[in-house]
């Protein structure tokens, strides 16, 4: 079966042409599967019936199974457990912010990278998502919610730079105005510090925001709670920063998860303002820590909090320091599993 979600206007035209149809019945599906979130063929009653039955003959369109639906207590925040076709589960999140809809999109089923703070990385990876997966979690809140959908964030678990091509291959299809029609620069990708997939980026003509998932001002703390940090010295990966900001001349964000008695002293947050500032206009994100059964960890007092941030600030950068509840869920990579509120609502089991 020819899978038809994540595919681009220009090859559904030529699937069309090279099946006898012509080329104008491909702008038709992708206004029926992305502008009036209609994915069943049967439904797609303009267009004739023999098209309808070869592309039920022949085609899919593969949005995945809502299992689990959790509801912030505000209300601002949603979270979906979806379970993929071979089973797999990940998770996706809907965030309602002042400006508009923004979805936090995963890239991986779980994720390699052994993050200490993360649940995503529990079991390890499993798979990198499919295109079609990856671009079925924006299309499923646009079929649920029925608005348009404001901006995306790769930040759900996996790291997307290791699944680069089905990933940039996603972010081509949210941009296409027949499509989604999201613009690049309402996009954030986050990366624990992939260097070559930084530098692959930075080459695209796709001028998205590019977070940096940081968690420790030097290698050595790093290399303790992000194994990545064993691959990638901290000096290289902001190297690709400056690479990737004077390329695409957009701001560079960082996330900082802040952990007490780890990485929240103010040595640490002196380190951090030292080390940041190489990077011109860019922004920290602190995120306080959410721990759970799983991840005994537990976050700094508000003072301490507070005497962080000024202390980053002190060194010219700005800083903000991420409030909790539904929009903690969009914290770095891999923070969905113990961050979403909880008011669940079974939707389908
Ligand atoms: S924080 Fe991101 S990179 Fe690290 S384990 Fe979690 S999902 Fe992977």
């Amino acid at each position: 079966m020819i899978e038809l979600l994540g595919v681009s206007l220009d090859d559904i035209r030529a699937l069309m042409v090279t099946n006898g149809f012509p080329a104008f019945r491909g702008k038709q599906i992708v206004d029926y599967i992305y502008k009036r979130h209609i994915t069943t063929f049967a439904d797609m009653t303009q267009l004739p019936k023999s098209l309808r039955e070869w592309l039920l003959a022949n085609c899919q369109i593969s949005l995945p199974k809502v299992v689990v639906r959790q509801v912030a207590p505000k209300g601002d925040t949603q979270k979906l457990l979806l379970e993929l076709g071979d089973g797999s589960r990940i998770e996706t999140v809907l965030m309602d912010q002042d400006y508009g809809l923004s979805v936090c999109v995963s890239s991986q089923v779980g994720c390699a990278m052994g993050c200490v703070f993360c649940a995503s990385t529990t079991n390890g990876l499993l798979r990198n998502l499919t295109r079609a997966e990856i671009v079925g979690q924006v299309l499923l809140f646009s079929q649920l919610t029925g608005q348009h959908i404001h901006s995306i964030v790769m930040m759900g678990s996996g790291e997307p730079l290791k699944n680069y091509d089905e990933v940039v291959g996603a972010l081509r299809i949210f941009h296409e105005p027949a499509m989604f029609g999201i613009g690049y620069r309402r996009m954030t990708l986050s990366t624990c510090g992939i260097i070559d997939g930084i530098r692959r980026l930075a080459d695209e003509d796709m001028p998205i925001t590019l977070a940096l998932s940081l968690h420790a001002p030097n290698d050595v703390l790093r290399k303790q709670i992000m194994p990545i940090g064993s691959a990638y010295a901290l000096k290289d990966i902001f190297d690709a920063l400056l690479y990737y900001y004077n390329k695409q001349q957009r701001r560079i964000t960082f996330e900082y998860i802040l952990i007490n008695h780890c990485n929240a002293s103010l040595k640490e947050a002196h380190q951090l303002g030292q080390l940041v500032k190489v990077i011109p206009n860019c922004h920290i994100n602190l995120i306080p820590i959410n721990g759970n059964e799983h991840i005994h960890m537990v976050k700094p007092s508000v003072a301490v909090m507070n005497q962080f941030k000024a202390i980053v600030e002190s060194y010219g950068v700005p800083v903000t320091i991420r409030k909790e509840m539904g929009d903690a869920i969009k914290a770095a990579c891999g923070q969905l599993k113990m961050q979403v509120g909880s008011h669940k609502e079974s939707i389908e089991k």
